[in-house]
């Protein structure tokens, strides 16, 4: 499709998903192909089939630090995970009727705590501040022996914003240890070193997908810690140790785990190159457009992420331009991208209402080179400029008087 395209592409909305890595192709052909047995036949191709499935969840167990790949579940998506993680967990503990989680989850964590908030369960939703930093104290007076779940994501999917996991899930057994600790880990899994084994072993769910990193849509993954109370969703086959039914993906099981070989390979990458590349585009940005904040630059942040808002102009707006310009971005939330809600996690950090609005997100990849910073550079400051010679509300802003006039006159009285 893109061949058509006259015009070169730059794609920097990886948040939202990812191009597949032709090495997860290569790996995965075969089992479109020959190898299309069932991993539960007897005969010997489809037990050759059931050896790739075992060595797809050791390559992931790996991936986290662990030897013992029996806690790794293969799901559909990311969105599948945190369903069950949390709704699994409140089927197997009806006792415990308290959750918490974040004012900034993505809608696969909220709207599943919303609607076990309607069938009677107090949800304590933690706030955060300007820099989408949550509020450790109210977390810890949050905190009881009544909690069932704290449900706490990595990385922020819009802002890039890391949270401290270890040290959450920390706080949480040393309340509790029966306090069940799930992560949403989507956006961080191959961007972040995740050791399961080590400093996030007090986590006991964690969820994430393949296309986020170099796989194809439509597989995901469920880490459970051995001992997790956590009851199946989809009920009705004997796979996945009967944790959940289905016959297995076989192809996009294989291709996750190849992109998490890949993934590890590129961290220094990511942490370099990537990350380079994403300063070079938010200082370049700064320096050349007036009236732009960085959305959580104050706080620890996922190495491929810039969320910015320009104040005064529609995201909308500066969204079809980009595209006109061959520049693939996104405002919003990745998952809700083309609604036209303020975002919740903008609004959640108190971020102005004239900026809210204004706000893209640029997500790059291992396959961004300085060329694709280079010409968004190129386009995007001209771009806000045109928009904002448009905008009645910016033509105000730069006739009103300055804030601080009447002390200006009142120190030069003569002037
Ligand atoms: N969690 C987070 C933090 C996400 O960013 C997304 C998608 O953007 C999801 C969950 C849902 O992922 P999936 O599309 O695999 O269901």
């Amino acid at each position: 499709m893109f061949e058509s395209l006259p015009m070169k592409i730059v794609y920097v909305d990886n948040n939202a998903t990812t191009a597949i890595a032709p090495e997860v192709v290569e790996a995965m052909s075969p089992f479109f192909a020959e190898s299309y047995f069932n991993p539960s036949s007897m005969y010997e191709p489809a037990q050759r089939v059931h050896e790739a499935l075992d060595r797809a969840r050791q390559v992931v167990a790996r991936h986290f630090g662990l030897t013992d790949a029996k806690p790794i579940l293969f799901t559909g998506c990311a969105s599948e995970s945190n369903n069950m993680a949390i709704l699994g967990v409140a089927k197997a503990n009806p006792q415990r009727r308290h959750v918490i989680t974040t004012s900034v989850e993505h809608p696969a964590v909220l709207e599943v705590c919303k609607d076990l908030e309607r069938d009677g369960y107090r949800i304590t939703c933690l706030n955060v501040d300007g820099e989408g930093n949550l509020d450790l104290r109210q977390f810890v007076r949050a905190l009881s022996t009544e909690t069932l779940l704290v449900s706490i994501m990595h990385a922020n999917n819009e802002t890039g914003v890391v949270f401290p996991i270890e040290l959450l899930a920390r706080l949480t057994k040393e309340t509790d240890p029966a306090i069940v600790f799930h992560c949403d880990a989507t956006q961080s899994v191959g961007k972040m070193r995740i050791d399961l084994g080590q400093e996030y072993r007090q986590v006991d769910l964690l969820s994430f997908s393949g296309h986020k990193l170099h796989a194809p849509k439509g597989i995901g993954v469920l880490y459970i810690k051995p001992g997790t109370p956590c009851r199946p969703l989809i009920i009705g086959g004997h796979q996945e140790a009967g944790r959940r039914a289905g016959t297995e993906n076989m192809p996009y099981i294989v291709g996750l785990a190849r992109a998490l070989e890949l993934a590890q390979e590129y961290f220094e990458d990511e942490k370099t190159r990537v990350c380079g590349l994403r300063d070079r585009l938010e200082q370049s940005i700064e320096a050349t457009i007036p009236s732009v904040q960085v959305n959580g630059r104050g706080s620890p942040r996922l190495p491929n992420t810039l969320n910015i808002s320009c104040h005064f102009v529609e995201g909308e707006g500066m969204l079809y331009q980009l595209s006109d310009a061959g520049i693939c971005a996104s405002s919003g939330s990745a998952c809700t991208s083309g609604s036209l809600e303020p975002s919740h996690v903008l609004r959640a950090m108190k971020v102005p209402f004239t900026a809210v609005h204004g706000s893209i997100r640029f997500s790059l990849s291992r396959y961004n080179t300085d060329d694709d910073i280079d010409h968004i550079l190129k386009v995007f400051p001209k771009m806000v400029a045109n928009l904002r010679r448009l905008s009645p509300y910016w033509d105000q802003e730069q006739n009103a008087p300055r804030a601080d006039a009447e002390e200006l006159v009142r120190a030069n009285p003569r002037s």
